[in-house]
């Protein structure tokens, strides 16, 4: 090791689903939506003069915060937004976990939030699930440094209900709880609503999933205003101009598309449950899920076996090499045509 070498900060990354360059697979491992954005979005691109590339980005990035503050019935002082919700989750760590105390999240759940946590040098303590992939929220009531957990929980698709998370909420005052609706618009109850009542919790949401726009990365979150000052105060000491001006129009139209965004989520929804009929039909076990994925294990075929299987014929699932649900694949929901030929193959297989 060369002595610089010890003066690193050295981090085991995040490892993203893969991103295949090939264009003829059918794509069923990052929970992408396999419909185009709204049709405003396409029409944003096709006018955009770049011009306006010229000119730094508005750091406040106003025109974006204004629509997602009246689509949600916020003021706009707030909403958070970043680069995805990745983004916004890494300022979420950096700005709110800061106690000697460990901040708690699910054994079981989105595999950034331990890198966050080595990154920043957080100490964490991961409560375990359930048998049955729940979140036991008794284990969120003990002294912490902060808690957050999907809802629904990822890669499970297991949706908590409301009144569980106000318990959670109500029983920490003293430390921020953050809730990741990544996928809360296919089926789920959010608990945006609870928002104006406590002031330590912070929801997190995305357009990489609902609004297919996981190429855009946008992602926001909404809370009281004295949180997102906080974030706000982070970020503009991290860095100011993190959305590109195309990016903050594109993700405004995407807002004013009510219509489309409707009619995209209960496309997704109806497959969604074709898909669990027919995985049952084959012999596959889940979870009951309300998000854009199947998180399933097979009653007598290995996971790992399926899921070599299937990139042979070029179609991508997930699979996590990981305690507990390392015999589960994760199935992300397609067009109707793209999961009526995973289940074709499913059946040769299984
Ligand atoms: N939260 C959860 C639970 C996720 O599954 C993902 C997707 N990887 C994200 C956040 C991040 O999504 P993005 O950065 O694309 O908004």
């Amino acid at each position: 090791m060369s002595s610089w070498e010890k003066n690193i900060r050295k981090v085991v990354p995040y490892t993203p689903g893969e991103q295949p360059k090939r264009r003829d697979i059918i794509k069923l491992n990052t929970n992408e939506n396999p419909y185009p954005p709204a049709p405003g979005v396409q029409k944003i691109l096709e006018e955009y003069n770049s011009e306006e590339l010229r000119l730094y980005p508005d750091a406040c990035v106003s025109e974006l915060v204004d629509t997602l503050a009246q689509y949600y019935g916020v003021e706009s002082d707030s909403v958070f937004v970043g680069v995805g919700s990745d983004d916004v989750l890494a300022m979420c760590f950096l700005t709110f976990f800061n106690s000697d105390k460990p901040v708690f999240f699910p054994d079981i759940t989105y595999s950034f939030y331990d890198v966050w946590a080595e990154l920043f040098r957080i100490e964490y303590d991961m409560k375990p699930l359930s048998d049955d992939f729940r979140i036991v929220k008794e284990d969120y009531m003990a002294p912490n440094g902060g808690i957050i957990f999907p809802n629904p929980n990822a890669p499970t698709g297991v949706l908590m209900d409301v009144s569980d998370i106000e318990d959670i909420i109500k029983a920490n005052s003293d430390s921020v709880v953050i809730i990741d609706e990544a996928y809360i618009d296919f089926g789920g109850v959010s608990v945006l609503p609870l928002v104006s009542k406590y002031d330590n919790l912070l929801v997190v949401r995305t357009y990489s999933k609902s609004r297919s726009m996981a190429g855009s990365r946008i992602g926001f979150a909404i809370g009281d205003k004295k949180l997102i000052k906080y974030l706000n105060d982070c970020k503009y000491s991290f860095n100011s101009y993190t959305m590109d001006s195309l990016t903050i129009k594109l993700g405004a139209a995407s807002i004013k598309d009510e219509k489309y965004f409707v009619d995209t989520l209960d496309r997704i929804i109806k497959t969604r449950e074709w898909t669990k009929g027919e995985l049952k039909r084959l012999g596959f076990e889940f979870p009951d899920s309300k998000s854009n994925f199947v998180f399933a294990t097979h009653k007598t075929k290995s996971a790992e076996e399926i899921f070599e299987k299937l990139k042979e014929k070029g179609i991508y699932v997930r699979f996590f090499k990981k305690p507990r649900i390392d015999n589960y694949l994760r199935i992300t929901i397609g067009t109707d045509e793209e999961m009526k030929k995973l289940v074709k193959e499913l059946e040769k297989l299984c």
